[in-house]
């Protein structure tokens, strides 16, 4: 039986950080403030992933108030959910996400975004989908204040093929 689960996050852009979405340092004047890499995007993936599985959140995993997920490479905290779910007996199906921020464009990264996803995720690029979205000018994502990103995974029975 295949699962689904949604995954939403949002981090505040802040000066002097790096821009880092699915894994990908993206060149930009800001990045996002965060305790971990501040990776929006791979943190909805893994909430989605967590969601399907029925396994809670990535807060409950990688408390943002533990000094050892000070700084973490997010793409390290997705593969160690993906091996997570596969002890509970699911392996990832496919996961689409769209990420939410004003500037800078994502277009040119995306593909390279979509490799390291995937990668991350012990998939077939096919099997991961990404979009980008503005705010259209209005709200947190709107005014460049933050990036937002969510995402949907589904699961199979990893027992099964096909
Ligand atoms: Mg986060």
């Amino acid at each position: 039986m295949a699962r689904t689960g949604l995954g939403f996050d949002s981090h505040r852009f802040a000066p002097g950080r790096p821009l880092i979405l699915g894994g990908v340092t993206i060149p930009h004047d800001e990045g996002l403030a965060g305790h971990s890499d501040a990776d929006v995007l791979t943190h909805a993936v893994i909430d989605a992933l967590l969601g399907a599985a029925g396994l809670g959140d990535i807060g409950q995993h990688f408390p943002d108030t533990e000094e050892r997920w000070a700084g973490a490479d997010s793409l390290a905290l997705l593969r160690a959910v993906v091996e997570l779910v596969g002890a509970a007996g699911h392996r990832v199906g496919n996961v689409d996400a769209t990420v939410m921020l004003e500037r800078p464009r994502l277009a040119p990264h995306r593909d390279a975004i979509r490799v390291s996803l995937a990668a991350g995720l012990g998939v077939a690029e096919a099997d991961v989908n990404v979009k980008a979205t503005t705010g259209e000018g209005m709200g947190f994502v709107g005014r460049a204040e933050g990036a937002a990103a969510l995402a949907v995974a589904t699961l199979l029975d990893a027992s099964r093929r096909g």
